[in-house]
């Protein structure tokens, strides 16, 4: 890669790759929907959706409204969920052709109030007390849409599929989706189509994937789990580059509030990647590494909104060679995410869309 500053790199061929393996988990007739939220997980949605829906996904879905309508707006054809509509969101999501999740009575009163034809996406809570319908709803929801015709699908969300001590716990969830599932058929006289499983529920729970399933962090490369992990590969690794290079000598101190404070001469590169871009500020004064030349460069001081320092006295370096960030194997955000004591969807997630993406395909 010769892109000499911060960039972000996508890679399409292990998004392939995933996207099959996790097809492999899959019924041919089941169909996916994949979740680019958050930026993709910090990939860029538009590169992401449009080469899904070339590659033939059902599916795509979004936490917010103004996400859905970039994917739209870019062109985007495939049927789009949004998971987490508001209530001033109706008209755009119409306006759109997006789908909403309908989760209480609030947000379907002002939905229906907008269109009694729209489709949408009827959401049931079974455990992870977020956001949803419950089987006590079933006769209310009943009285209120009548033949039902415009829910397209129900659903509901797994609190613990990645967790395989809570097995009971999702099972239980599982059990109550299906109750739910015949309580509503039977009251509107209909099948319903439904999803349920996010990517640790295709991995752990492919029995009950039903019409369709929800992946996402699967997608991008992570399983939430060492061997599936193993199978998976991070879509997106993350480089930078070695801006300025420092003598300080003994007692100089390097960064804000000399946060530290040299005991002998050092050698410090200056990075373009700050708090502001994902690298958080309590991965200052050592506790991560970055890689340069095949050696570790330890953090100096703390982190910047726009920059870091390292320590390079003793790596071979120049300015302007390469340094390497998230990696696909060494240091993947999953680890990352150990150091940091959270898990990879927050270190991919909080990447800043600022910095530049550039495609890796072949
Ligand atoms: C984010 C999200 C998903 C995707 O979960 P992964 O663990 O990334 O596969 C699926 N369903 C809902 C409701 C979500 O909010």
């Amino acid at each position: 890669m010769s892109y000499q500053g911060t960039h972000v790199a996508i890679n399409l061929n292990n998004l392939k790759s995933n996207l099959n393996y996790l097809k492999e988990n899959l019924e041919p007739s089941t169909k996916i929907m994949c979740v680019v939220k958050a930026f993709a997980y910090g990939s860029d949605p538009l590169i992401i959706g449009k080469f899904l829906e070339k590659n033939n996904v059902d599916y795509l879905a979004v936490a917010y409204t103004n996400e859905g309508v970039k994917l739209r707006s870019s062109g985007i054809k495939l049927p789009i969920l949004i998971l987490h509509p508001q209530i001033n969101d109706f008209d755009e999501i119409l306006e759109y052709n997006l789908e909403p999740n309908i989760y209480s009575f609030r947000i379907l009163e002002r939905f229906l109030s907008k269109s009694k034809k729209h489709p949408f996406h009827l959401k049931f809570n079974t455990g992870l007390n977020r956001l949803g319908f419950k089987i006590d709803d079933v006769d209310l929801l009943n009285n209120i849409l009548g033949s039902g015709n415009n829910i397209k699908y129900l659903f509901s969300h797994l609190g613990a599929s990645d967790d395989i001590k809570e097995k009971a716990f999702t099972m239980g969830q599982i059990k109550l989706f299906d109750t739910i599932s015949k309580k509503m058929n039977n009251k509107f006289n209909k099948v319903f189509n439904k999803h349920l499983l996010n990517t640790s529920g295709v991995l752990n729970y492919h029995d009950y994937q039903y019409d369709m399933v929800r992946t996402g962090i699967g997608l991008y490369g992570y399983g939430n789990d060492d061997d599936y992990n193993k199978k998976l590969k991070p879509v997106l690794t993350l480089n930078s580059v070695i801006s300025q290079i420092h003598n300080v000598q003994k007692n100089e101190s390097v960064g804000y509030n000399r946060g530290f404070i040299a005991e002998k001469d050092y050698k410090i590169g200056i990075i373009p990647i700050g708090h502001a871009d994902g690298i958080s500020r309590t991965l200052g004064n050592g506790k991560i590494g970055f890689k340069i030349n095949n050696q570790i460069a330890k953090t100096v001081g703390n982190i910047c909104m726009d920059m870091l320092m390292v320590d390079i006295t003793n790596i071979k370096c120049k300015e302007g060679d390469m340094v390497s960030i998230i990696d696909e194997k060494n240091q993947t955000a999953e680890e990352i995410g150990n150091i940091s004591g959270t898990i990879s969807y927050e270190i991919l997630t909080a990447l800043s869309s600022r910095m530049k993406r550039i495609i890796i395909q072949n």
